[in-house]
């Protein structure tokens, strides 16, 4: 009874040096790490999970209900040396299906102090002269981006640069390619059927080819304010 196939996906909070085998960053100690193919790590950029929101364990009617809501979650799991075995700290969902489940539940007092506490975290984790440093410079490389996407594009990027994957200075230096690679993949998610592919059981790989063509259309759209395609990477 997999109602939700992406249900079945695992997050390790790793405990000593990780780098990603993909990517080839470093990810230094405690990064957020998933494993495909045999044990191999990645990050959760790589990984494509690095747009999930982290749902800290300890609200059981709001976790059954984001999880429900999400198309793609993860669960995030630590291990323990003193038990010697892994627990679950939480779950990584879709911040749409967060906010759902959120309202959902707001009838509740605890509830609604626990939103504004995740709310505040949320915020706190951006660093308010990063995010606008970043969105200026995806406007300035992508001048026909919809308005407002620069910003939705940068904070996701700081959030993502600022601790829970474990990066931070290469990333922070906003260089011209972590800036396209942080617009490729939001143009993946928000732009193409590529999550639903993912949730449908694609291999990455594959599901990438699939909407590779009309990623560059976007980004040519974006970069060029015509259909000439751009290519990727
Ligand atoms: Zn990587």
């Amino acid at each position: 009874m997999t109602a939700n196939p992406g249900s079945g996906l695992k997050v390790f909070i790793s405990n000593r040096d990780s780098r990603c085998e993909e990517c080839g960053e470093d990810l230094g100690q405690r990064a957020w790490i998933t494993l495909v193919d045999e044990g191999r790590a990645l990050c959760l950029s790589c990984a494509d999970l690095d747009h999930l929101v982290f749902l800290p364990a300890g609200d059981n009617a709001l976790t059954r209900r984001a999880r429900k809501r999400s198309r793609l979650s993860a669960v995030v799991l630590k291990w323990s040396r003193a038990r010697k075995r892994y627990e679950r700290q939480g779950l990584l969902v879709e911040e749409d299906a967060l906010e759902q489940a959120e309202q959902e539940c707001t009838t509740d007092a605890a509830t609604r102090e626990a939103k504004r506490a995740r709310a505040a975290e949320r915020r706190a984790e951006l660093d308010d002269g990063y995010v606008v440093r970043f969105a200026a410079r995806v406007r300035e490389l992508y001048p026909h981006c919809p308005r407002g996407r620069e910003k939705q594009i940068a904070e996701h990027a700081c959030r993502k640069f600022s601790g829970r994957v474990g990066r931070s200075a290469a990333a922070k230096t906003l260089d011209e390619r972590a800036v396209r690679l942080a617009v490729l993949a939001h143009v993946r998610h928000a732009e193409t059927e590529y999550d639903d592919l993912l949730v449908r059981g694609w291999a990455r790989q594959e599901a990438r080819a699939r909407v590779n063509d009309q990623v560059s259309t976007v980004l040519g759209e974006w970069r060029q304010g015509n259909l000439e395609k751009c290519p990727i990477r």
